[in-house]
């Protein structure tokens, strides 16, 4: 079974006379800036001029530019969008970079597929938190917190591992559990959960199911709460406890149907068609198109998002979830105003 790690495990010396630079306040940044300060570390944060730069001067930030915080810093975790950081790395961290410095990623991706190659005299290795970035604050202020990876790619210092966990820990992921990795083994993985199961994959569930229904002449409404709605409620029960808490929590007739109809939705053809996702993310073409297409300035990007956002399951959604008061506001209308 692999080690996992908690806060008795992890020595926090190594990093304590430090200074952290993290550069981009958005869903990671904020909360790695915000935690790693209540944990008692020097951070600066490192922006360009905008929504992000008020908004972490807001909440009491030394806020420089990407450049000079670089340049202060021993430790400097890259929170920019992954598509982003090859052009504002070579632009501006790269020659701020000292002998021995620490550069740091939250996902893999530009190091695994040589979008960044870093000179050999700095460490550099990946704390990946398990969970969105407002939750990575809100469960750390809550006193606890959101699992992590762990991964080093280069240990020039021979401590990279040290301050990597002692990193972990000042963000409030030891107090979940911290797990090693590799670049490439978080790349391919985070890659792939996103695409064919926690995104791709439940979105495309919950859309199929809804339009099955309302194409058979349900109301959307039912079948908004049936296929969306619920969602949520099963998955607090399988985070909670598992497939069997979950199961046993819902009826006898929900766990036969679920027993008997599950791998009809999802079969042997589901998981071939899996395997090929995976294959494209293994072998860099999926990286290759994703790169590609914001070269191209996103064009297929932007079309797709239109799209589903007019899908009829919004439509209906945002009126019901008006009349559900309990229903918290999105945290992409929070995420908009840090963008
Ligand atoms: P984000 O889009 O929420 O925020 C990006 C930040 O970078 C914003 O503050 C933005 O203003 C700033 N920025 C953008 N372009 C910039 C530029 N040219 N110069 C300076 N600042 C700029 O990003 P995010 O979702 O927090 O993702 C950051 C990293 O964390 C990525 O590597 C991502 O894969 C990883 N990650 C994210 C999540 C998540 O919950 N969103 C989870 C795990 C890992
Ligand atoms: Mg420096
Ligand atoms: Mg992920
Ligand atoms: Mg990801
Ligand atoms: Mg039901
Ligand atoms: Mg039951």
């Amino acid at each position: 079974m692999a080690k996992v790690l908690y806060e008795k495990d992890i020595q926090d010396a190594v990093l304590k006379n430090k200074k952290i630079a993290v550069i981009g306040y958005g869903s990671q940044g904020h909360a790695h800036a915000m935690n790693l300060r209540d944990s008692g570390y020097d951070v600066v944060v490192g922006l360009r001029q905008g929504k992000s730069q008020q908004k972490a001067e807001e909440d009491g930030f030394n806020v420089l530019s990407v450049a000079e915080a670089s340049n202060q810093a021993d430790v400097v975790m890259v929170l920019l969008p992954d598509e982003m950081q090859p052009k504002v790395y070579e632009e501006s961290i790269k020659d701020n970079l000292e002998q021995g410095n620490a550069l740091v990623f939250a996902h893999g991706f530009n190091i695994h597929f040589t979008q960044i190659v870093p000179p050999a005299n700095v460490d550099v290795f990946l704390v990946a938190p398990k969970g969105p970035g407002h939750l990575v604050r809100r469960t750390f202020e809550e006193g606890a917190g959101v699992p992590a990876l762990y991964g080093v790619h280069q240990d020039y210092t021979g401590e990279a591992t040290a301050v990597a966990l002692a990193y972990s820990k000042g963000i409030g992921a030891a107090r979940a559990g911290v797990l090693e990795t590799s670049f490439q083994e978080e790349t391919e993985t985070d890659l792939f959960g996103e695409q064919a199961v926690l995104c791709g994959g439940v979105t495309s569930l919950i859309k199929a199911g809804f339009e099955t229904l309302t194409d058979a002449g349900y109301q959307p409404e039912v079948a908004y709460f049936e296929c969306l709605h619920e969602m949520k409620l099963i998955v607090d029960l399988l985070y909670e406890g598992g497939l069997e808490n979950m199961r046993y929590s819902i009826s006898d007739t929900a766990q036969w149907g679920d027993f008997v109809s599950g791998q009809r939705v999802v079969d042997d053809q589901t998981k071939e068609r899996m395997k090929s996702i995976l294959d494209d993310i293994q072998t860099g073409s999926f990286a290759k198109g994703w790169i590609l297409e914001n070269q191209a300035g996103r064009p297929q990007f932007n079309a797709i998002n239109r799209r589903e956002n007019s899908h009829p399951i919004e439509t209906v959604g945002r009126e019901l979830r008006e009349l559900m008061p309990f229903v918290k506001q999105p945290i992409n209308a929070k995420k908009k105003d840090v963008n």
